[in-house]
């Protein structure tokens, strides 16, 4: 219930304005994201690889409605590749990519705009020295994403994707990509679905992440285990065991500013770990999600604006 109400609210221009304008909402937001401009995101970045954390940055900034827009994202990326490589960090730290902010969602020619500006990005990724994950976000941009995903593959093998468990279908996908060898990125999803196309219960969306893993983790794909949870980090321990992988051939991922002491205690018993961070001005409908996955990051949030 309030999962759902706070997802609606992520959409909501007016509830947008408040949280936005409200000053003290800032004490909270720099918890999950790093800073507005390339050199946070760096000093950020440059800190967790410090403390033997890998990074995959991602520019702030979803559903675009103009394609002027779609340069300037470009643009933010490859500027952010310039600098990595220029500071010696991209062997530790890629980025990540939401298409909708490429104009996927565009009524007129968005798939090909979006294609064209990933490629760009993917581009400057490989004269950096490293690589792209494409973010995957509702479920009415699979198809599209999977489709965007296989055209750069074609020229730079190590874009990665995201899958998200909760879908029905992720399974199917789950084990294409899995014999394509890609680089999958498996979480269990953050954006507010149908009955029909999503699993609603807890316990069917940890199934189908183990699932998930499972056919992952048999492959020749590099699985990128995006959890937070105590219980699918244990199992993806074990499976990876069983199946001989060693620690460069499948990584541990978490969002900046959750459960951070996790992400050092797995880094130091040998696992890689790399941690999401996001940066830039368009951070409240990433914000929104956040508060929706744990309602203790709510109670968090109204102490933060309701005291100093
Ligand atoms: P949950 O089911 O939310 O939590 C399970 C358990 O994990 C909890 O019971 C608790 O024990 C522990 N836990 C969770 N959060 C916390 C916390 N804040 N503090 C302490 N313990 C906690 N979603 C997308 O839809 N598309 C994407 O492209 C995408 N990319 C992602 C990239 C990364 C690196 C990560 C980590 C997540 C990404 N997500 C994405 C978000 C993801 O789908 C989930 O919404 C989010 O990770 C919460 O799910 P969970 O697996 O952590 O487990």
């Amino acid at each position: 219930m309030l999962r759902s109400s706070l997802l609606l609210a992520s959409r909501s221009a007016t509830i947008r304005r408040f949280v936005e304008h409200n000053p003290l909402t800032q004490r909270v937001v720099g918890r999950f994201v790093a800073g507005t401009g390339v050199d946070d995101a760096l000093n950020t970045a440059a800190e967790l690889v410090h403390s033997g954390l890998r990074v995959s940055l991602g520019h702030l900034g979803e559903d675009i409605t103009e394609v002027a827009q779609v340069s300037t994202t470009v643009q933010a990326y490859e500027s952010v590749l310039e600098a990595l490589a220029e500071a010696g960090l991209a062997a530790a730290v890629e980025v990540s990519v939401k298409l909708s902010a490429l104009g996927q969602s565009l009524r007129s020619d968005g798939e090909r705009v979006a294609t064209d500006a990933a490629y760009r990005i993917c581009r400057a990724a490989g004269t950096a020295g490293t690589t792209v994950t494409l973010d995957m976000e509702d479920h009415t941009t699979v198809d599209s994403t999977l489709g965007i995903l296989r055209t750069l593959r074609a020229d730079f093998p190590w874009v990665g994707a995201v899958l998200q468990s909760y879908l029905r279908r992720t399974e199917t996908d789950c084990a294409e990509l899995a014999a394509e060898g890609t680089r999958v990125r498996l979480c269990k999803g953050a954006y507010q679905e149908p009955e029909s196309v999503a699993f609603r219960s807890k316990n069917a969306v940890d199934h189908s992440y183990v699932r998930c893993l499972r056919t992952l983790m048999a492959s020749s794909a590099y699985p990128m285990i995006a959890t937070h949870d105590p219980r699918m980090i244990a199992i993806a321990g074990t499976l990876a065991a069983e199946h001989g992988r060693g620690p460069d051939e499948y990584e541990f991922q978490m969002l900046h500013g959750v459960r951070p002491d996790e992400h050092l205690r797995l880094a130091r018993a040998g696992h890689t770990v790399r941690v999401y961070v996001p940066y830039g001005d368009d951070w409240y409908p990433y914000f929104m999600r956040r508060l929706a996955e744990r309602p203790a990051n709510v109670g968090f949030f109204l102490r933060s604006v309701t005291t100093r």
